[in-house]
């Protein structure tokens, strides 16, 4: 092996040890964050972090969450083959391109038409093609493929968004931050059943706000 590829499984390797070490720990999980490389979702001066768990900045003022958040969340929304996911939140792409190696199909909106375009070459050149990626304000949802067996919101809420969880089919489960922007939030997972809703908070976390309206460039 080269030097070059010797020094890149070896940052391959110390990243998954860190989504380990983190509490990423259901193996398919760990698998898809394998395959799905990070470094084409971050974007020219930070490619050299990809493999840090840390969040970066990406166009338009957003940020690309933190591996081992991403993990956490893909994790906590127990995801099957079967599923029919949206993510509220595109940004950088990369959560939605793990999602669709766990999921049937993923719907994945961004408030930035940029980003949206963005992510969705990225997806176009690996080859996922499981992924529909549209620009639309996702407090709002994607009634017309309502609902869904699976929500994430990648975008801290004060509440969690009435029509998203008018949103997610009996039995289905939604992870999603909550909380002021400028506070700590907490990651709440809402599962719904035949006669309502039930909240487990499981971690503090710190998102990007959720905002409402599309972005200036969209
Ligand atoms: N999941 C992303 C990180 C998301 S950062 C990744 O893997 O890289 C949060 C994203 O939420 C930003 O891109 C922001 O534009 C988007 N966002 C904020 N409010 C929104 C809204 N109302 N509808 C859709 N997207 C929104």
């Amino acid at each position: 092996m080269s030097d070059e590829a010797d020094h890149i499984a070896e940052r391959k390797m110390q990243f998954l040890f860190s989504l380990r070490s983190r509490g990423v720990t259901d193996a398919r999980v760990l698998t898809a964050m394998e395959r799905i490389d990070r470094g084409p979702f971050v974007r020219g001066y930070f490619t050299d972090h990809a493999y840090e768990d840390m969040p970066l900045p990406i166009a338009c003022g957003q940020t690309i969450s933190q591996p081992s958040v991403v993990g956490l969340m893909t994790q906590a929304l127990r995801v099957t083959g079967r599923d029919k996911v949206l993510e509220v939140g595109t940004g950088s792409g990369y959560q939605a391109a793990i999602l669709s190696q766990l999921a049937r199909r993923v719907y994945t909106v961004d408030r930035h038409r940029r980003l949206v375009r963005e992510a969705s070459e990225i997806f176009a050149a690996l080859g996922l093609t499981n992924i529909i990626a549209l620009t639309a304000d996702g407090s709002f949802g994607l009634p017309e493929q309502a609902p869904f067996d699976r929500i994430i919101v990648t975008a801290a809420a004060e509440d969690p968004p009435g029509p998203l969880l008018a949103q997610l089919k009996i039995g289905g489960i939604m992870v999603v931050p909550v909380g002021q922007s400028d506070a700590v939030q907490h990651l709440i997972r809402v599962t719904r059943h035949e006669t309502g809703y039930d909240y487990d908070e499981l971690r503090p976390v710190r998102f990007v706000p959720l905002v409402e309206g599309l972005g200036r460039d969209g």
